[in-house]
Parts: C-alpha cells; structure tokens; sequence
C-alpha cells in the first residue's frame, strides 16, 4: 500500500526529539503559549523574512485574526478565489465581511491577476490570494493592484511554507501572511496550530491580543478578542520540525521532479511550476479527464490518492447564499472536475514514486487504446 500522506514514517525518523520537545514541556507545566510558542515565532518569522510572529490555535484562526487586525468587518468586502480549502472563506465570512471571488489562472490553480480589478467596489478593503499545492500566486500584480486601489493583501500561505516568488518568501509579501500547521501541512503540528507573520509591529501587537481574549494586560480587555492561542507543545514540536523543513521540502521537490519525468514522458499533465517559483508541493497534483476511473483504479493497485478539491467554495452548500452560479468561475469549475492528488511527502521512496508512475502511465495507455483501435 501506499498511502497518501505517511505521518508515522516522520515521526518515526524523528521520533526521540520529538517525544524529548514533549517530555519538556509536561515537566515545565507551562501549557499554553510561554517560552517554545515565543521562540518558535521568532524562529518561524525568521525563516520567513517576517519580523514578527504570532502563534494561533490553528490555519483558520490565522487568517481570521489577520482579517480583523486589518479592521476587516460587515459592510467589508474580500476578494479570494473559489478554488482553496473552504476555511479560507469561512475566515472572511468570521468577520462579517462579505468574500467576493475571482477565477483562477488554469495553469497555476492560483488568482487570475487579470480578473482582480474588475471585482473591486467602493466596498472592497482586502485581497486574499491563495498560494495553492505550494506555488505562491503571483504577487507583483496583485500588490500593485492592492496599492493603487488602497487595499490590504493577506496572504493564505497555509500550503506554502518556503515557498518562494522571485526569491521572496510566502508569507512575507502581503501586508499579513497566514500559517497552518496542521498535521498533513508541510511543517505539521502533532495536533492544530497556525500562525500570523507580518513586518508590521501595530498588526502584530493586536494579533497577540486579539488571539488571547483582547487583554492588554491581565483582565485588562480591551478588544473584544478570542482564546486562539498556541499551545505550548505545538510551538516546541513545530521547533524541532522546522529544522527539518529545509531538507523535508527539497526532498519533495526531488519526487515532484521524478514524477514530472515519468508522467510527462506517457503525456499525463503534470503540475506547471511558475518561472517566478519556487514550488514546495504541499500536493502533487495531476489532470485527468477520467478521474474517478483514475482514482478507482490506482485505488485498486493499493495506491491512495486525494481530490483538492472536489468543489469550488462558490458552489458549496455552505456559501449557497452568496448567490454565485455554476459556470462564473470556469476554470476553477474545470480544475476541481480534473485534479488528482497523487502521494507527496518527504519519507515517500524513489521506488514508491516509480510505482505510481508507471501505476498512472498504465492507466495513459488503456485510456488511449479505444481511440487507437478505432483510428
Ligand atoms: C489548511 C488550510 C487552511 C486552514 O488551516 P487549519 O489549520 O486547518 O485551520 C486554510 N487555507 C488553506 C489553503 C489550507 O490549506
């Protein structure tokens, strides 16, 4: 079998730091924030060319408090795509802000630059571009747009750690720049954990307060704020971790290159990294017309695969009343109806990828079978 993602393998590799970091933390008692969620932040920063880092409870809290720190809030309108992991907008939606969509580029499952400005009105105050699978959106655009029109840019990078754009990192372009280190997450928590980064030391003083009930002080409240803080053990694994990000990340970009020789050579579309990235393939994703055909049969031979994601945000029940049809965001339509996750983590063996290679490229051929015999 092979598995989709493999956390035990990690955690096997590193498994006495880890139970080390913990071990620690139990013995200091000091559970929640303290001494390893304040270096941690300063560490996750740094590695992000940020200066400032605040720790949250998860991805979502990131970019909800990043939202509000920016005064985000109803009568507000945020413009994001529909083709991300649905906590993206429920974050907007958190605030009372209303999310307005754009279509993606089809080549980078990223923000259509050119459709942003047609979606701003007098209401518009942020703009939310998501750097999907690992690839960052293309930001030059976008922060020119944001400049003119007097909007914040918050960076969705829960799928981006060190991923880079035009030698920037993800994260430290916008005005604010959101973290998840959920488990399945490039650089994963061993439970939830998220993270703010911003070079704004005004966001960041309210990001601190806002995670922890609004107090200035002790009972001393003064934003109506929430209990989004990080835990103690989460900021002590995630520091033991992060030292390893570099290596995990460069391991996944080898089998990402590996599937790209073996998949391209039998014609299968493979992922388009952007001139201006660099690619952390948090997913490694494939096009494929008949996919369900694709996933049963690779199922079949043992082989897991993921759908991200099914269906855009604008055609999900949930975010019914938005009012959005089938058909305005085409691209993102067609990309959901397509895409195929194939097994990408930094533990998967050079054996295994060849495994599902020829697993697809077999797949290619029977695909391509009936069109030859009634050529
Ligand atoms: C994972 C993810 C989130 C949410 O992060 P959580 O830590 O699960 O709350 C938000 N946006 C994107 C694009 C994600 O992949």
């Amino acid at each position: 079998m092979i598995a989709f993602v493999d956390l035990k393998a990690q955690y096997t590799s590193i498994r006495s730091e880890v139970d080390a970091a913990i071990q620690a933390v139990l013995a200091s008692c000091q559970f929640t924030l303290g001494s390893e969620v304040a270096a941690f932040e300063q560490e996750f920063a740094a590695y992000c060319d940020s200066t400032h880092g605040v720790g949250v409870n998860t991805g979502t809290s990131a970019l909800h408090l990043a939202l509000l720190a920016a005064g985000i809030g109803p009568g507000d309108e945020v413009i994001t795509v529909p083709f991300t992991f649905v906590a993206t907008v429920s974050a907007i939606d958190y605030t009372g802000a209303r999310p307005v969509f754009v279509d993606i580029d089809p080549i980078s499952y990223t923000m259509d630059v050119h459709a942003v400005e047609a979606a701003i009105t007098p209401h518009t105050r942020a703009i939310v571009p998501v750097h999907l699978y690992g690839q960052v959106a293309d930001m030059d655009p976008i922060l020119a747009i944001a400049r003119r029109h007097g909007l914040i840019v918050i960076e969705d990078a829960c799928q981006a750690h060190g991923a880079h754009y035009k030698g920037r990192r993800a994260g430290s372009m916008g005005d604010l720049g959101c973290f998840s280190f959920y488990p399945g997450k490039n650089l994963g928590a061993c439970g939830e954990a998220g993270m703010v980064v911003t070079d704004r030391p005004d966001y960041a003083r309210t990001l601190r307060m806002l995670r922890d009930w609004g107090a200035e002080t002790k009972y001393h409240h003064v934003l109506r704020g929430y209990n989004f803080r990080m835990e103690a053990i989460q900021g002590a694994v995630l520091r033991v971790k992060l030292r390893r990000l570099e290596a995990w990340t460069e391991a996944r970009r080898a089998l990402a290159a590996r599937y790209d020789d073996g998949l391209r050579a039998c014609g299968v579309a493979t992922p388009r990294v952007m001139a201006y990235a660099r690619h952390v393939f948090h997913i490694y994703a494939i096009r494929c017309a008949e996919r369900q055909q694709w996933q049963d049969a690779l199922s079949a031979r043992g082989i897991q695969t993921g759908i991200h994601y099914p269906t855009p945000v604008h055609l999900l029940p949930a975010f019914a009343d938005l009012g959005y049809q089938v058909g305005q965001f085409p691209h993102a339509e067609q990309a959901a109806r397509e895409v195929l996750s194939l097994p990408m983590y930094a533990e998967l063996s050079p054996s295994q990828c060849d495994e599902v290679i020829d697993a697809v490229a077999a797949l290619v051929l029977q695909d391509s079978r009936p069109a030859r015999l009634a050529a």
